[in-house]
């Protein structure tokens, strides 16, 4: 008998009859004898539809009454999931955050897990109730309702895994499995069957957005295998474990994308120690996220160039910042609007030589310039004018033999 997490994420319960399907599988596991603790997302849209709602009545709609509103959407699914588990017999019971209690640290909307209390539950699943826990949802200390970020019941369904020690984490999605490229563009990609903590969080943060980064992060910290399946087919899913379970019989296991990007370069900016700090810490006090960073040889000794990616939408905002900044001197700022990141990414390239190079040939075959180059022992990641993405994409997916 396996303790497992069921996670079911948005659309996963996103109408009556998806619940009563999510039912389905959870009786099945159950009957075959595994204790089962459920976590579920509110019903797809209607964590939105609520921040629009507060956005309606108010600019100002306090982060506190926030949580309060948003969590409520968690609180609908797990009642309803539990009627269905009940309806088709299946003893089952919701308990809220507040009630188990899951209690959180940091800012409202913003939360982090610290603790959870397993009395009451541990005692319902070994009496074989199916315990039904909402994620995304916590409370402070000062019992304040808190919520732990969008996206955040892959967190709740990770942290639950830890802590209640169980055998699995499932990650029931609206998606079979994690893909080596995007396979609503191209139609050729695969489902990769086994992926290392590393590659998935590579994967995700450039845009394969099949969970949240962060549950993922955790995940990997603690050694807690995952693993990503659809609630509308019976297919394998992928695996998620540590990089030593999985046996590399290719160099690249994906191929992602992201197409939102902007670039800056900063020509002629004081070659000294402590620039790039002056550069970047204005902008990332006004909550910008820097992607890559390249810094070019001086060639005088006295200044050099400096480019960076940010997000597209964030283009001026930073561009303003950088303006605003008094502290720093160069001689021209130059930018691109339309560009996007591709990467390759796979743990089998560390022991492979030759990708790199492989990598740039195949996209100068395409005649595609490359604006920028960055570098980590699992990923290479290009900037390419947005109109070439798809190309890039297709090309690097049949050259490294994912197709
Ligand atoms: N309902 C929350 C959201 O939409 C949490 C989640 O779905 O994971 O962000
Ligand atoms: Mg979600």
């Amino acid at each position: 008998m396996a303790k497992k997490v069921l996670k079911f994420g948005g659309t996963s319960v996103g109408s009556i009859e998806r619940i009563i399907n999510a039912a389905k599988i959870i009786k099945r596991e159950h009957e075959d004898g595994n204790s089962i603790i459920v976590i579920v997302s509110a019903m797809a849209g209607k964590t939105n539809e609520l921040i629009d709602q507060s956005k309606a009545i108010s600019k100002n709609f306090t982060r506190r009454e926030l949580d309060v509103l948003l969590t409520s959407g968690e609180q609908v699914s797990s009642a309803l999931l539990c009627g269905a588990l009940n309806e088709i017999g299946v003893k089952s019971k919701s308990w809220m955050n507040w009630q188990i209690p899951i209690i959180t640290e940091g800012e409202n909307t913003n939360s982090r897990i610290i603790n959870i209390n397993k009395e009451k539950i541990n005692k319902f699943i070994s009496d074989g109730g199916v315990a039904v826990i909402p994620g995304f949802q916590g409370v402070s200390i000062n019992g304040d309702i808190t919520s732990i970020g969008r996206g955040g019941s892959d967190a709740t369904a990770v942290a639950v895994a830890k802590i209640f020690n169980a055998d699995s984490c499932e990650i029931y999605t609206d998606v079979d499995g994690v893909y080596s490229s995007d396979p609503n563009k191209i139609p050729v990609a695969k489902k990769i069957d086994k992926i290392s903590y590393e590659e998935m969080l590579e994967l995700s943060s450039l845009g394969a957005k099949v969970m949240q980064s962060s549950a993922v992060q955790t995940a990997m910290i603690h050694d807690i295998p995952l693993e990503v399946k659809s609630t509308f087919t019976n297919r394998k899913g992928t695996k998620i474990f540590g990089q030593e379970n999985i046996d590399y019989n290719k160099v690249i296991t994906g191929v992602a994308y992201s197409k939102d990007e902007a670039k800056i370069t900063l020509i002629g900016v004081q070659d000294k120690p402590g620039v790039a700090a002056e550069v970047f810490e204005p902008i990332s006090k006004s909550q910008i996220n820097i992607d890559m960073v390249i810094q070019n040889v001086s060639s005088d000794g006295k200044t050099t160039d400096l480019t960076f990616t940010i997000k597209r939408e964030e283009l001026d905002k930073t561009i303003d910042t950088i303006k605003n900044n008094k502290k720093i001197k160069f001689k021209e700022l130059s930018f691109k609007k339309d560009v996007s990141k591709i990467s390759i990414v796979g743990a089998g390239m560390v022991t492979t030589p030759g990708v790199t190079y492989k990598m740039f040939r195949a996209l100068a075959s395409e005649n595609i310039n490359i604006l920028a180059i960055s570098t980590s022992e699992i990923k290479i990641s290009v900037i390419i004018n947005d109109i070439d993405t798809l190309r890039a994409v297709k090309k690097l997916h049949s050259i490294f033999e994912l197709d």
